[in-house]
């Protein structure tokens, strides 16, 4: 597997995207037991994407729906569970182990956005908040944006309670063992966008918790993240 993840259908001249493996190290600073290491792996990935590592501007993601227009590097934004900018030279980034990265392009426009998704954020629908947010700020149309789904749990590996399975449509819920459902956040998150507006929805369809390569909060909940990075060239 390569060190840094891309959705091939985001590929674009104007569009830099990524997914960091394990191979780059964790980039996750809360719990890090090394944080100069943790740093170092941020450099790295930033690096690997020819990026310069100090525009990268960390949503200091709060499992909520709001959003945060970046006009200049920032060393983080609290409170936020999306970044969105028009700005080339700025690296939007967040970190994951489990919730879904969703990268929003607005090709038209020259317009991007980072999202972070689990279930809190896709029960309040932060992709399509973020989306909205640049309707507004850029006058981003839904029916230009391509939207990809980056890697996270998979709808056979989230298992959660009865009380986040109530709180979705039965479509993305499927029964597990005894009092315990499946959620497939990947499609529910494509659903909302595709309700929005968004027919180009991409999904990497990479499980973490399956995966080695990545960090799964639910297989080893040691702190480790992966990141995911967008900037527009
Ligand atoms: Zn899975």
């Amino acid at each position: 597997m390569s060190p840094v993840l891309q959705i091939p259908e985001l590929k674009a001249d104007a569009l830099i995207h990524g997914f960091s493996t394990m191979e780059l190290g964790s980039v996750g600073l809360t719990h890090a037991k090394d944080p100069e290491a943790v740093r170092e792996s941020r450099r790295r990935f930033a690096a690997a994407l020819n990026l310069d590592p100090d525009t990268l501007t960390v949503a200091g993601a709060v499992h909520g729906a709001q959003v945060a227009r970046v006009d200049a590097p920032a060393e983080s934004i609290q409170g936020v569970d999306a970044l969105i900018t028009d700005r080339p030279g700025i690296a939007l980034f967040a970190t994951y182990a489990d919730c879904y990265p969703i990268v929003l392009w607005d090709p038209k426009h020259r317009a991007a956005g980072l999202v972070h998704a689990g279930w809190r954020g896709t029960e309040a629908h932060v992709a399509t908040a973020a989306l909205a947010a640049m309707a507004k700020e850029f006058g981003t149309q839904p029916e230009d944006v391509k939207a990809g789904i980056g890697p996270g749990i998979c709808g056979n590996c989230y298992e959660v309670g009865a009380d986040v399975a109530e709180r979705f449509d039965p479509a993305f819920v499927n029964q597990s063992s005894g009092e315990r459902y499946l959620l497939d956040l990947a499609a529910a998150n494509t659903a909302q966008l595709n309700a929005a507006g968004v027919s180009d929805v991409f999904n990497l369809d990479l499980c973490t918790k399956e995966s080695e390569a990545l960090p799964s909060h639910r297989r080893d909940p040691d702190g480790r993240r992966f990141g995911a990075i967008v900037a527009l060239r």
